[in-house]
């Protein structure tokens, strides 16, 4: 799981290197300056096309004011090309909407297992279950977190943490010690989860890039958290459309999509969309697919969350020069709508 190490302690162990072995250290005349190998990007094997889905929706199984059937025809109408129905405590079972499932469009069998430790939310959703996960509790905070995960993992399921700023219930310290999880939302569209953190709470980019300096893969993902079908659709309801993940897989299948999310072969969005991302060993480039006259800017974002190049060119490029821990992309549009893309290891040849 922690295959980079953190930019700082690498910085301050080859400094420390360096005032141990000054010679070692001058680099000769007819050699590289580096002397542990020129920075590249561990590149990623992905191949295939972009599906659009949402992995976070309630029913009337749960909260939601909508039948399964009603919320699998909303987004199957909307374009996207899967869905997970994530009930809390409920298993929606799939098989019976089997009649909106067709090539163009997948039912992925999911839950929101949903606990909690003292005053602390802790939600899970599970997605491609074989049949319900009963939600467990623990000891202490992290070990509750981890519990669910477990769960999820035990009958071969994938977890996504949900929402930690939900009612404030973790962060940054709590995460960084659970394990086996690769998926984070990073953005939720319900209106009281507190995506921009506040107070001395970071949001939750903060928390994605704390826990990837401290050497944590982790893989940031945009759900909408929908449920409110009906009525006005307004920024105080939980409506649908808000938050979705864009995953390069090769076909429309649940196995794939689910290995795709877990190596990170997906980009995030709450509204902008991208064409491809190239990544070769010493550049990333992210083409944004121009909507109307709308203007974007990208930022590409290393270790501790800083901020390495800011540009407005489409396709927006990143030159590699030194190891700055990862990479990853973030655009937003003239409407305030973004799109994340997944970090990028960096490593030494
Ligand atoms: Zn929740
Ligand atoms: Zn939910």
């Amino acid at each position: 799981m922690n295959r980079h190490t953190p930019v700082g302690s690498s910085l301050a162990t080859l400094a420390v290197g360096c005032l141990l072995l000054l010679a070692a250290c001058t680099p000769a005349e007819d050699e590289p300056r580096s002397f542990a190998g020129d920075p590249v990007f561990d590149l990623p094997s992905w191949s295939g096309r972009w599906f659009k889905g949402n992995t976070h929706a309630h029913t009337t199984n749960s909260d939601g004011d909508s039948t399964p059937d009603y919320v699998a025809a909303w987004y199957k109408e909307h374009g996207y090309d899967f869905l997970v129905l994530s009930d809390h405590n409920v298993f929606t079972d799939p098989a019976t909407l089997a009649h909106l499932v067709d090539d163009s469009f997948l039912l992925i069998p999911g839950e929101e297992v949903t606990s909690s430790f003292d005053s602390a939310s802790v939600h899970v959703n599970g997605l491609n279950l074989p049949h319900l996960v009963e939600a467990r509790q623990a000891e202490t905070l992290i070990a509750t977190i981890q519990a669910n995960v477990d769960a999820i993992r035990e009958v071969d399921g994938v977890p996504h943490i949900n929402h930690p700023n939900f009612r404030w219930s973790f962060g940054a310290e709590e995460l960084a010690q659970v394990e086996h999880d690769r998926l984070l939302e990073i953005w939720n569209g319900h209106p009281t989860v507190h995506n921009d953190g506040g107070g001395a709470s970071p949001s939750l980019e903060e928390i994605w890039d704390i826990l990837l300096t401290g050497g944590k893969t982790i893989f940031g993902i945009a759900v909408d958290d929908a449920h409110h079908f009906q009525g006005e659709f307004h920024p105080d309801r939980a409506n649908p459309g808000r938050g979705w993940v864009a995953v390069r897989a090769a076909a429309l299948d649940a196995a794939e999509l689910m290995a795709s999310l877990e190596a990170g072969h997906f980009y995030a969005s709450t509204g902008v969309e991208l064409v491809e991302i190239a990544v070769r060993p010493t550049s990333l480039e992210v083409h944004i697919a121009q909507d109307r006259d709308f203007r974007y800017v990208t930022m590409f974002i290393g270790a501790s969350g800083e901020i390495l190049l800011e540009t407005e060119d489409n396709p927006a490029v990143f030159q590699l020069t030194e190891d700055v821990g990862y990479v990853r992309a973030r655009v937003s549009n003239s409407r305030s709508d973004y799109a994340w893309t997944q970090p990028v290891f960096v490593t030494r040849r």
